[in-house]
């Protein structure tokens, strides 16, 4: 659903308010002590933040995509980590939800997810089949004239805290979409993982040992698993994204900031051309970044199943973040080193961005393809 620019800026504000009262002030907490606020997280799904590609029926306020780019991304201007939670719960479990499932699946899980009273995980990556998720071990079979799921997933993004799992599964010859929940017998959550980066934002391992599922629980067409893993994959890239131009941007202001304030040579920094040459790369790339980003989320309103746009756009905005972070800190000196600074975690944070939603590696592989296909179909490279 498209809105106009004034929606927008109106919905910007309003997140911004709430970024600046509720996570600005503990933004080095939630890194420092691994601190996932879930009151503050929760109370995202008052605010009406969680809902906004879910029609009004079900209780979202239908703004579609660029709505929760927005959000995602003024969240990472503050902490990436609480973003990325956002990102998991609202698109990869939520919207995923809703897209594919059935009134079942939108009345007794998504208006939870949209209200916060659920926080929500998307389950695909394994111990054992990461980038090659079509591996995967975890499976639903019928046994006795029952359906029970078996397996494990591991670096499940608030696992430690979710309540509803949209979880991928090995069904026969296919794959299955199946929605878990944390109250299923047979269900166990294993230990939250210490990461370098993207503190804040539980991850964690999850068992499933004979979980009994009935037929509500399939989230969209049973065996239709592998559609819902690669146009998810194609929605969870564009948005995520701009997870990472939150965390550019602010790497950007705080440099433009302390290049006037610091003082060396008797001259503030941004007199030394030295510095300028990193502020002007540093503002190209978030632009270049920040510009395809938008066309990734246009087309991802159209177009659920095209992959080029949103595998771009994440992987450039992702290496354009890890960039910035990094200059950022060279521009802050010694100080850029410091803890308390407060700008040497969105470098640990934006390494996440070349991994996470699919490696970078993966990343190119996928574009590539898609080049060829439109080079084949069309005789020459379409955009
Ligand atoms: C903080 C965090 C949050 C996450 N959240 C979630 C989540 O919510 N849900 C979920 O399901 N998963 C989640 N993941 C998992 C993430 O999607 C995987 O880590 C990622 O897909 C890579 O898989 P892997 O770690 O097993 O690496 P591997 O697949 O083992 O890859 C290792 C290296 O080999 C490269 N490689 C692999 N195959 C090829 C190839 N064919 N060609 C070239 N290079 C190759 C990779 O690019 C990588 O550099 C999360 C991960 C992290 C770190």
């Amino acid at each position: 659903m498209k809105h106009d620019a004034e929606t927008y800026n109106i919905l910007r504000e309003s997140i911004r308010k709430f970024v600046a009262r509720e996570i600005e002030p503990i933004r080095l907490k939630i890194d420092a002590e691994d601190y996932f606020p879930s009151d503050i997280f929760r109370a995202m799904g008052k605010m009406g933040y969680f809902g906004v590609t879910v029609p009004e029926e079900y209780g979202g306020s239908d703004m579609g995509y660029m709505a929760q780019a927005i959000i995602g991304e003024e969240i990472a201007y503050s902490s990436p980590s609480l973003a990325l939670s956002y990102g998991a719960h609202s698109n990869l479990c939520l919207d995923h939800m809703y897209v594919n499932g059935s009134e079942y699946i939108r009345n007794n899980y998504v208006k939870k997810l949209i209200s916060g009273e659920w926080i929500g995980s998307l389950c695909l990556t394994e111990p054992g089949s990461g980038s090659d998720a079509f591996d995967m071990k975890t499976s639903v079979k019928s046994e006795n004239g029952s359906l029970f799921v078996r397996g494990s997933k591991t670096f499940i993004t608030n696992a430690p805290y979710a309540d509803i799992f949209l979880t991928y599964a090995r069904d026969g010859d296919g794959y299955s979409a199946i929605a878990i929940e944390a109250s299923d017998p047979g269900f166990s959550r294993g230990k939250r993982l210490d990461k370098m980066g993207m503190r804040g934002s539980p991850t964690g391992e999850l068992f499933f040992d004979g979980i009994k599922i009935n037929d509500d629980r399939f989230v969209g067409k049973r065996f239709g698993g592998k559609n819902i893993i690669l146009e998810g994959l194609n929605s969870e890239r564009a948005v995520l994204a701009f997870v990472f131009l939150g965390l550019a941007k602010r790497a950007i202001d705080m440099a433009v900031e302390y290049s006037t304030e610091r003082k060396q040579f008797a001259s503030p920094l941004y007199d030394f051309e030295l510095i300028q040459e990193k502020l002007a790369y540093m503002y190209t790339k978030y632009e270049s970044a920040r510009l395809l980003s938008l066309r990734a989320i246009e087309k991802l309103e159209e177009d659920r199943s095209d992959p080029i746009y949103a595998s771009s756009s994440i992987m450039y905005a992702a290496e354009s973040a890890e960039y910035i972070a990094r200059e950022a800190i060279q521009i802050y000196g010694g100080y850029g080193y410091l803890k308390d600074t407060g700008i040497e975690y969105l470098l640990r944070d934006a390494i996440l961005g070349q991994i996470g939603a699919g490696t970078t590696e993966m990343r190119k592989k996928v574009i590539a393809k898609a080049m060829i296909r439109n080079y084949k179909k069309y005789g020459r490279f379409e955009a």
